[in-house]
């Protein structure tokens, strides 16, 4: 007897949305199942006070990848948004990335060439050999001055463990510049979709059934006799039934309110790298899209343990849980597809999530 559909999507985030039009596109019948009572994973945006609200946390779509871009810009406009964040300290603002307006603002440094001697003075008793951990990398990278100040706190509360014994490979995506440019993003293209990323989740899934919330473990033999093969986007630790034991994450918990008046920090992003405050950063969603509205709608991010029944948002990759993360991806499984952030236990960016279901759309499909 046929079966229903070609594929069993499994979960309705970006990457499995990719993979359902690129599948869909080519004639094949898709199934996608998503647990929660919405589509788009953690991209989703929703309205709230007449403010486009990403719910759980900022989402900045930034790529090198002309491909990406294009596909992305082919299905909605997006916005000219450059994320220029700040962070409040003991009183103080800083800019982020590092960059002249940092150095100037906690040195009075004017000048590039000031700032790269101070910043070779600074770091000149920490560098040498490879960094170990996370502390030995922000003091290589920028001294301990900028380290105690604007990494320290927020990694400490972000990670829920100290600076020590954390992975040097988080900071590294933190650029150093010795120019006033203050965008957070060296990539070639930035922007938000103007509609929102629920819109453009929900034009990626047109040619797609979707059924929301349907866990696939809670019958998975069930659901993957209905198509011919899977492809599935949760976490691959439940996949496999823990069999190697938890793989470990970090959780969120996102506090938003209306606030009534018009303006309530003047920027999209404010970091809070003081251990006094619990939240990390306070996400101010108008000026995403510089609207215009009455009221303000902000966010207040406070990291979390994970434990069950939390979305696991940030996959832990130290040694330990990358090797038994290891032994689950040599279970190859006839017929069934790993693809996205929480399969893959990586750090993907929506433009990797995208650009990597694309891929494997081509070698599943021919390019
Ligand atoms: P997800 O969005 O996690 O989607 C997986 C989906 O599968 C979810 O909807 C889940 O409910 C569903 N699912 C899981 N298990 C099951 C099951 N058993 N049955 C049914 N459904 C299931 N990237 C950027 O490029 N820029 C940013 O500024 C940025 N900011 C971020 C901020 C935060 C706080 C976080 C957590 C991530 C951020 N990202 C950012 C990364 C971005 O969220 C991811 O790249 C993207 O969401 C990955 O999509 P995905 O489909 O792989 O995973
Ligand atoms: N980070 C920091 N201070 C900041 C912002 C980030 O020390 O003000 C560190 C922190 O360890 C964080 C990492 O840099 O986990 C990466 O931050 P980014 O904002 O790029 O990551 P996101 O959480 O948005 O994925």
């Amino acid at each position: 007897m046929g079966r229903a559909y070609d594929y069993l999507i499994v979960g309705s985030g970006l990457s499995g949305a990719v993979f359902a039009q690129e599948a869909a596109r080519r004639g094949k019948r898709c199934l996608v199942l998503e647990k929660r009572d919405h589509i788009g994973g953690n991209v989703y945006t929703e309205e709230l006070a007449g403010v486009t609200v990403h719910r759980y946390g900022a989402h900045i779509f930034h790529t090198d990848s002309e491909r990406v871009w294009r596909y992305v810009n082919s299905r909605t406009a997006c916005n000219r948004f450059v994320n220029s964040p700040l962070a409040y300290y003991r009183g103080k603002l800083y800019s982020l990335p590092f960059s002249m307006h940092t150095f100037y603002q906690l040195w009075g440094i004017t000048r590039p060439a000031e700032a790269r001697a101070k910043l070779a003075a600074e770091t000149a008793p920490y560098r040498g050999r490879e960094a170990a951990n996370l502390e030995e990398q922000a003091l290589r990278m920028v001294g301990p001055a900028l380290y105690e100040t604007l990494i320290k706190g927020y990694t400490e509360k972000q990670w829920g463990r100290p600076c020590r014994e954390l992975p040097a490979g988080i900071i590294k995506r933190l650029p150093v510049r010795f120019t006033f440019d203050s965008n957070y993003y060296t990539s070639r293209y930035q922007g938000i979709p103007e509609a929102g990323y629920t819109a453009l989740v929900a034009k990626l899934l047109e040619g797609a059934e979707v059924r929301l919330g349907s866990d696939f473990l809670a019958d998975r033999a069930g659901y993957r006799a209905l198509a011919g093969r899977t492809v599935y986007t949760g976490t691959v630790d439940s996949y496999f039934g823990y069999a190697y034991g938890p793989l470990a994450y970090r959780s969120l918990r996102f506090v938003t309110e209306v606030v009534d008046e018009a303006d309530y920090q003047g920027v999209a992003v404010m970091n809070y790298p003081d251990l006094d405050a619990a939240y990390t950063r306070v996400i101010e969603h108008k000026h995403f899209a510089a609207g215009r509205q009455e009221k303000t709608v902000v966010t207040r991010e406070y990291p979390q343990a994970w434990e069950a029944g939390l979305e696991p948002y940030y996959p832990v990759n130290d040694e330990a849980n990358v090797a038994r993360y290891r032994r689950y991806a040599a279970e190859a499984v006839d017929g069934v597809l790993f693809l996205g952030r929480l399969a893959r236990y990586a750090y993907l960016d929506m433009d990797q999530a995208i650009g990597a279901a694309l891929e494997a759309a081509d070698r599943e499909f021919g390019a």
